[in-house]
């Protein structure tokens, strides 16, 4: 954890680097200055990750109290981890009765299904026992029997979601079922944050939550953000290069962001739901820019599961969608409509054509 820690502080400076151009100080004296100048970051630990809002154009720290506000407002509803939560009470009812939800919920359950149906069931929240069941990244991890691995593997099966639009309510048909909307969540949530922004009158920030980004606007100056692409080998915490964009969302999925060691083995958190291990492909790290994070999020997702000539393949079918794709041998693959606005940074990497 505490190796984690110190990860995410190199990298939230890297990222402040790159994105403010000069310091990581934002909240400095205001004494000649115009309201183009004024910036103010917050951290904080959520959604079990580490979280920074930035937001430019003021300097008032009172915004940050009804921005965490609405975090915790739906973290509280989404997260399974939460007892009590609306996920939890559904996964406490399955095969049982259908739980009524609020609108939020089913809209994230519903879009789960969605990118399930679109994945051919590779990204599916169902997936909750075998997550449970490995813990990968958790001080509870270890190396089950495959027996359980195989009783976890009958549990996953996104069709036995039954969503009722009418009465808003979710039922999992089989007992022990239960979801985890941690691939998509976060998407969720940093969308509707900034939809908070703008309603308390701010038009220009950018929230990571845990490389779940969205720039918001753009900078006061009228020019565009720049955020640094991750170098996915933990023994680094360079970058790879620089996204130059406004008014998108990037979310990076990757091997390296949450894993547990054993016998020399690393094991990271994307399961397959179609082996029951963490999936094994050449993708190290892969970056999608869509409109909603939402969208963006369970992308990421989905497209690790996929591999590098599925998921590029799936990409381009898309509509606003872009995607950087980093392989464990250092090569980087982009989407057509990227080619533009990211710049390599790193000479430890090569764009593949
Ligand atoms: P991160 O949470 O690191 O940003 P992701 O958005 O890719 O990364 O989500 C990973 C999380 O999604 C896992 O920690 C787990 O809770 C869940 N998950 C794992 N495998 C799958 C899968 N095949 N389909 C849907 N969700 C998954
Ligand atoms: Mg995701």
């Amino acid at each position: 954890m505490k190796k984690n820690i110190l990860k995410y502080v190199i990298f939230v400076i890297m990222l402040s680097i790159v994105v403010s151009g000069c310091s990581v100080k934002v909240n400095e004296s205001t004494e000649n200055k115009t309201d183009q100048d004024l910036k103010i970051s917050k951290n904080s630990f959520s959604l079990n990750t580490f979280n920074t809002i930035t937001l430019y154009g003021t300097d008032d720290d009172s915004y940050f109290e009804s921005i965490y506000g609405e975090v915790t407002r739906l973290e509280n509803k989404l997260s399974v981890h939460i007892s009590g939560s609306e996920v939890a009470m559904i996964c406490d009812n399955a095969g049982l009765r259908p739980v009524k939800v609020s609108q939020e919920t089913f809209e994230v359950i519903e879009k789960s299904i969605e990118y399930a149906v679109l994945s051919e069931g590779l990204f599916d929240i169902t997936i909750e026992p075998l997550v449970s069941l490995w813990s990968i990244g958790t001080d509870n991890f270890r190396l089950p029997e495959q027996s359980e691995i195989n009783d976890a593997m009958e549990l996953i099966d996104f069709k036995k979601i039954v969503l009722d639009d009418e009465n808003s309510t979710v039922y999992l048909t089989e007992k022990n079922m239960s979801i985890d909307l941690g691939a998509i969540a976060k998407g969720y949530i940093a969308d509707k944050v900034a939809k908070k922004i703008i309603e308390l009158g701010l038009d220009s920030a950018i929230i990571n939550f845990g490389g779940n980004v969205v720039l918001l606007g753009e900078k006061p100056d009228g020019s565009a953000f720049q955020v640094g692409i991750q170098e996915p080998d933990e023994t680094r915490g360079g970058i790879v290069g620089t996204v130059t964009a406004r008014n998108i969302s990037l979310v990076t999925s990757g091997d390296y962001e949450r894993y547990s060691v054993q016998d020399n083995t690393r094991y990271h958190h994307i399961l397959d739901p179609f082996t029951g291990y963490p999936t094994d492909n050449n993708i190290k790290a892969v970056s999608i820019i869509a409109n909603q994070s939402f969208d963006a999020d369970a992308l990421s997702t989905t497209v690790l599961l996929q591999g590098l000539e599925k998921g590029l393949a799936m990409i381009e079918s898309l509509e606003g969608v872009e995607a950087i794709f980093i392989t464990k041998e250092h090569e980087i693959y982009l989407s057509e409509g990227i080619k533009d606005i990211f710049k390599l940074t790193s000479g430890e990497y090569i764009i593949m054509e």
